[in-house]
């Protein structure tokens, strides 16, 4: 069996005992099935990447005593790649200009209290105002503009997406997950895959799946509904669906997902304090 995953982390802070369970757990199974682990940096994000962020990544897992099996990516190298998927002169994925910003968006929708709006993977679910400004490829500048997944242009030969989630991490027992196109509006809505220049994070994340060959994404329960819209950009691109573990999210004492603390302890610090990498596997239950 081939056996290909990865870790794919933003330097946008310092990683803390959720990313190391998450890097632990994918580095553990492609070393039990006598695969490859794949690392990739996810620093899009200009605004918010800090070099030092990067480089003390590759210190924090080196200390876990994570190894790579190939040279590492990284997305804000990979533009080109990115661009030539949305630039062909018949591109497989249909999209719309937007010039939507958040406030357009609350408006649009017109609800005036947070408990009546609907949210998706990417938050509020987006009203369709832009909908009709197809984008033709030969007309666009995309450094200046955002383009969003043009769901009415799917050829409906696609009714559902289906994938393989599988319930543990011994890939011996799997779940079919799926969900058809007509729930997409609804449940995911039309998603930002280009914003100004860049690609957006669905998008790089399925074109760098499939040009690192990866067979099975090991991450966070906070991305399964996500999964649904990379495997709908694959199946348009033509790309092999991988198999998909969502663990479960590393909490604090409180119930609390350290994601959403600010003042969650980073591993540097666990390191600085004495603790060992044999220490850190105890506290995620590895
Ligand atoms: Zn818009």
């Amino acid at each position: 069996m081939t056996f290909r995953t990865r870790f794919a982390p933003s330097p946008t802070g310092p990683l803390h005992l959720g990313h190391a369970y998450s890097a632990l757990l994918a580095h553990d199974a492609a070393r039990r099935h006598g695969g490859a682990f794949l690392l990739r940096i996810e620093d899009l994000d200009q605004s918010r990447v800090r070099a030092e962020w990067e480089e003390l990544i590759y210190q924090d897992l080196e200390w876990l005593g994570i190894t790579w099996d190939e040279e590492s990516i990284k997305q804000s190298e990979r533009k080109d790649a990115y661009l030539s998927v949305l630039s062909g002169v018949s591109p497989a994925i249909p999209t719309f200009t937007c010039t939507c910003n958040r406030r357009d968006i609350q408006l649009a929708i017109g609800a005036p209290h947070a408990e009546d709006m609907a949210f998706g993977p990417d938050g509020l679910i987006y009203p369709g105002t832009c909908r009709a400004h197809h984008y033709d490829p030969h007309l666009g500048d995309l450094d200046t503009l955002n383009l969003r997944l043009s769901l009415n242009k799917i050829a409906h030969d696609i009714n559902s997406i289906t994938h393989s989630e599988y319930s543990d991490i011994s890939f011996s027992n799997h779940i079919q997950s799926s969900m058809t196109l007509a729930e997409f509006p609804d449940r995911i809505g039309e998603v930002v895959l280009w914003r100004k220049g860049y690609a957006a994070y669905h998008l790089a994340s399925v074109i760098d799946d499939a040009h690192q060959g990866i067979t099975h994404v090991i991450r966070g329960q906070d991305l399964r509904e996500a999964t649904h819209i990379h495997i709908l950009l694959q199946t348009l691109l033509g790309f092999p669906t991988p198999a998909y573990h969502h663990h479960d999210l590393i909490r604090d004492e409180n119930g609390k997902r350290l994601a959403k603390r600010h003042d969650v302890k980073a591993i540097r610090k666990y390191r600085e304090d004495g603790a060992t990498p044999a220490d850190v596997r105890r506290m995620v239950g590895l």
